[in-house]
């Protein structure tokens, strides 16, 4: 159950999921994530890469790193074998360089996703009205261009339409200059469904599905960040 998985955080007196936690809390929900293993040696990584298939992701895994890519814990791409024990001893070795205290508890090997327009998907507690979803384009969108909207939970389906045609990047999603048009239907199930979470879930402080890749049709989650409150 999707509430175990917080209750067992807690706990261990951590406050923030692991990602590996976080996607079984989101498939708990019914909401796909990207195909993922977690690991904890170059063994068990070649087996992963073998199993979900090149190209792959490795991620760092600590109950310690937030931002995983400012640590040099995020290498994408990766091809081959050998290209993977390369980006495995370099994983580590950046990370224990730039973050020396943090406790690693292993690696995750993620199917690499496609490219495609990269979305935010986020969940926040607002002190008067509670918990709230907020949507925008990823990247440099939101960090640059504030282009988000936000609405109280619970939001429906319909609500959840109206929030991705109100940023100003919408365009990018329904079909810019002959694009094809991307899958805005599932991505307004899926905030719904975070809206969801936050009301059934009160232990959740925060969530960030930063980004949520989308498609022609259906999406992948390719990070999720779950935090839990602290008292
Ligand atoms: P951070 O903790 O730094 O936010 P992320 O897991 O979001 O780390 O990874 C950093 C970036 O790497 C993402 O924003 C995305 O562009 C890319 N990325 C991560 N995982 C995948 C994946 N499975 N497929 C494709 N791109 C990915
Ligand atoms: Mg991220």
């Amino acid at each position: 159950m999707a509430k175990n998985i917080v209750f067992k955080a807690l706990s261990e007196g951590r406050h923030t999921l692991l990602e590996p936690e976080a996607y079984k809390l989101l498939s708990e929900y019914k909401i796909p994530v990207c195909r993922h293993k977690m690991v904890y040696s170059l063994e068990e990584a070649l087996n992963a890469a073998k199993e979900i298939g090149y190209p792959v992701v490795l991620k760092i895994v600590s109950p310690d790193i937030v931002h995983k890519s400012d640590v040099g814990g995020v290498k994408v791409n990766i091809i081959n074998d050998n290209h993977l024990r390369e980006s495995y001893e370099t994983l580590m070795n950046d990370v224990k360089r730039n973050a020396p205290n943090a406790r690693i508890l292993g690696a995750l090997v993620v199917e690499m996703a496609p490219k495609s327009v990269e979305v935010v998907v986020g969940l926040l507690r607002d002190p008067t009205f509670g918990p709230t979803v907020m949507f925008g384009l990823g990247g440099v969108f939101v960090e640059l261009m504030k282009d988000v909207v936000f609405r109280i939970a619970p939001v429906s389906k319909e609500e959840a339409f109206e929030m991705v045609k109100k940023i100003k990047g919408y365009p990018l999603l329904s079909g810019f200059r002959g694009a094809k048009p991307l899958d805005i239907n599932s991505l307004a199930e899926l905030i719904s469904t975070v809206s969801r979470i936050g009301l059934e879930i009160p232990e959740i402080d925060q969530m960030d599905l930063n980004p949520v890749i989308v498609y022609e049709t259906g999406f992948l989650i390719v990070d999720a960040r779950i935090i839990l409150k602290s008292h």
